[in-house]
């Protein structure tokens, strides 16, 4: 007979286009395997509860196919050699994980298991391809989306390998831990507005890429309208492999009409993201442009509160920032509006903001969302430049006209006229008392003015220039 294949799962929770999974399925018993860490980096709170709910799912469904998920916690390179040993597992197989940390680790314990005689085989699960592919001629990695975009579209994008539907598992191990023994769930119901919105599994990603692909046409000019609905929302599902990258990709593109390339681009910055993350494995906590190291940011807590409750004053960004409390998720664009403003309205650190989101959301990514804080903060590869500071109130009235994205997140100024709801304060005092507001007690006055806030940012900047 032969031995069991153990696969380690991790970011891949599906069984359509998970290579690691099909090839061992393939070759006789199968050992899925997940080992929760708890210093990995990038789960925080929302992501915890977001991966409980996928990791049951997941469970479910190699149960419906006669496999068992068997759980444990701990480090990977100190527990897979007990469960090598226990099973007699001849072969280790993985979908990579390309974060810096844990894609190091990888790579040693491969060396490790070889030295030992046991097969290791890692295949392209998170990613439209593997980072390495998309290089500059000279082999330096591209720091410029565009180019990045170029190259990697004249490339062939694998298909997704088959469903995996049949499973021999080991008949002699069981699993030691149940998935309530990880404690992912946390103990106050604090996410009953996510349980509602989020439904977790593949099955559940696969309908929203359908019904996404139903409106495709709308999305290019829809997409930074963050009350329009027209972006795909699946990112959550990206972000724990619910959904593969490349499945989404072919989906897409084989439905071909020509309103499919702006979502194939963003796409595409996801993999760019993870290649600038893996050449640049330190801007996950330093600004890739060195001068920005010296710039002088302040620590104002009261400043950092109002942020995070949504409670600035000014409607977009507490719309955006109480979006994410509620739901686990923001919309691209208000991710904008609301880490511009913490960097250069309130000058508070963008790694704060970004370990804020990480903690929040439910797509907590480690390298869309080092790149995004980057790019805002003006710190990063292609990021957009230091200067061009987001007016909330313009960007509010532009991509919010009829403020009902802010009524929604901000109701106490639902009765607000749709002229003065981007910004209160500068109502005339009939237009609050019709609509019911007492500013700085319903609602409260700017903690900073715009047009001080964008000079002092522009003098700091002068500083490190
Ligand atoms: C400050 C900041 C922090 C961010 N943090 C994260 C994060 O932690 N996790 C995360 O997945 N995305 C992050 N993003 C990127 C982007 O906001 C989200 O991917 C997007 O809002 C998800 O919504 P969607 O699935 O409807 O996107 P769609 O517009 O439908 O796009 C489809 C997919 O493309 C990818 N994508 C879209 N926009 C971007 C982008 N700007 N960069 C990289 N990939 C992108 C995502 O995987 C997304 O699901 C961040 C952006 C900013 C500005």
């Amino acid at each position: 007979m032969k031995k069991p294949i153990i696969v380690l799962i991790r970011q891949d929770l599906r069984l359509h286009d998970h290579p690691a999974l099909y090839h061992a399925s393939e070759g006789g018993a199968v050992i899925p395997l997940y080992i929760h860490d708890e210093s990995r980096e990038g789960t925080g709170e929302a992501k915890r509860w977001w991966l409980y709910r996928n990791l049951l799912q997941f469970q479910q469904s190699l149960q419906s196919i006669g496999g068992t998920l068997f759980i444990d916690k701990g480090k990977l390179e100190d527990k897979l050699p007990e469960w090598i040993k226990k099973s007699g597992a001849q072969a280790v197989y993985w979908n990579r994980v390309y974060e810096p940390d844990t894609f190091g680790k990888d790579k040693k314990l491969a060396e490790d298991l070889h030295a030992q005689g046991i097969t290791v085989k890692t295949f392209e699960g998170a990613l439209l391809l593997p980072p390495w592919t998309i290089k500059k001629e000279d082999g330096s990695p591209y720091k410029v989306y565009t180019s990045y975009y170029k190259a990697l579209r004249k490339k062939e994008i694998p298909k997704p390998v088959p469903n995996v539907t049949r499973f021999d598992g080991p008949s002699n191990l069981e699993s030691p831990l149940s998935l309530k023994d990880l404690n992912l769930k946390p103990d106050i119901e604090w996410y009953k507005v996510m349980e509602a919105i989020w439904e977790p599994g593949e099955a559940a990603a696969i309908r929203r890429l359908k019904r996404f692909i139903g409106e495709i046409n709308q999305y290019d000019d829809g997409r930074d309208h963050p009350a329009k609905g027209f972006h795909s929302t699946l990112s959550p599902y990206l972000a724990i492999g619910a959904i593969s990258v490349r499945s989404v990709f072919h989906y897409v593109s084989d439905r071909v009409n020509e309103h499919t390339e702006p979502f194939i681009k963003q796409l595409i910055w996801r993999d760019f993201s993870y290649s600038v993350l893996m050449h640049f494995p330190r801007s996950m906590h330093e600004p890739i442009h060195a001068k920005f190291k010296e710039f002088q940011w302040e620590e104002d807590s009261e400043d950092w509160d109002s942020w995070i409750k949504g409670q600035t004053g000014y409607p977009i960004v507490d719309a955006g920032m109480r979006e994410l409390w509620a739901t686990g998720f923001m919309h691209n664009r208000v991710r904008m509006i609301t880490a511009s403003f913490l960097t250069k309205h309130l000058l508070i650190p963008w790694q704060k903001g970004a370990d804020w989101f990480l903690d929040t959301l439910i797509d907590a990514d480690l390298a869309n969302n080092t790149m995004g804080w980057q790019w805002v903060a003006g710190s990063g590869l292609d990021s957009s430049p230091y200067f061009r500071i987001f007016n909330p109130t313009l960007q509010s009235e532009k991509f919010d006209g009829a403020g009902e994205y802010i009524r929604k997140w901000v109701p106490e100024l639902k009765h607000l006229t749709d002229k003065y709801i981007h910004s209160p304060s500068t109502a005339p005092e009939e237009v609050m008392k019709d609509a019911g507001i007492t500013l700085g007690e319903d609602y409260p006055a700017p903690i900073v003015d715009h047009k001080a806030a964008r000079k002092r940012a522009l003098e700091r900047f002068e500083d490190i220039k």
